[in-house]
This record gives structure tokens, sequence and C-alpha cells, in this order.
């Protein structure tokens, strides 16, 4: 076996779901993290071409899971609305 490191520019991978390929993208990544929902933009991932199925590369994963534990400032703030229906929010 050859265990030679080569460097690939270029990633190819099919989708586990569809059989897909996966295409660079920046996305929008949501993670919530005992209880919080934190949000990160422009988060270079694996998107699936047909169905949207999408694979972060575990140097990403690893990056937005520091990001978290170390509690970097935020770019930004966003606040997401959060509705109830539990009370008088049914009407009619
Ligand atoms: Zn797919």
């Amino acid at each position: 076996m050859d265990y030679t490191m080569e460097k690939k520019e270029e990633v190819t991978m099919k989708c586990p779901e569809c059989g897909g390929e996966f295409v660079r993208q920046k996305i929008n990544y949501e993670q919530r993290w005992k209880g919080r929902l934190y949000s990160f933009e422009d988060v270079p991932a694996l998107v699936c071409s047909q169905c949207d199925n999408s694979y972060l590369e575990p140097k990403i994963a690893r990056t937005i899971d520091k990001i978290i534990l170390e509690h970097k400032k935020p770019a930004k703030y966003i606040s997401v609305p959060t509705f109830s229906l539990s009370r008088k929010a049914v009407t009619g």
C-alpha cells in the first residue's frame, strides 16, 4: 500500500442518500449546543447537487465546535423569533 499524502484540491464524494455529487458551497449552518442555537454563515460545506444533503468536512466541524466551546465573540447577534402556541396564540 502506498500511503503517500497527496494534496488534492478537489474532493469528489458521492452523496450516501442519492448518489449525487457533492459540490463545494458556502452555507448557513445552525447548531444547537446545550439549549442554545448557534448560527454560522459562510460555512464551507459539501452540498449534494441532487438533494439537500450537506456535509461538513471534519476540520470545519471541529472549527465550529471550537468556536462554540471557546465562546468566541460573534460577528453579530441575530434574534430568532420563537412562537408559542400554548396560550392565547390560538384564536377563533
Ligand atoms: Zn443527495
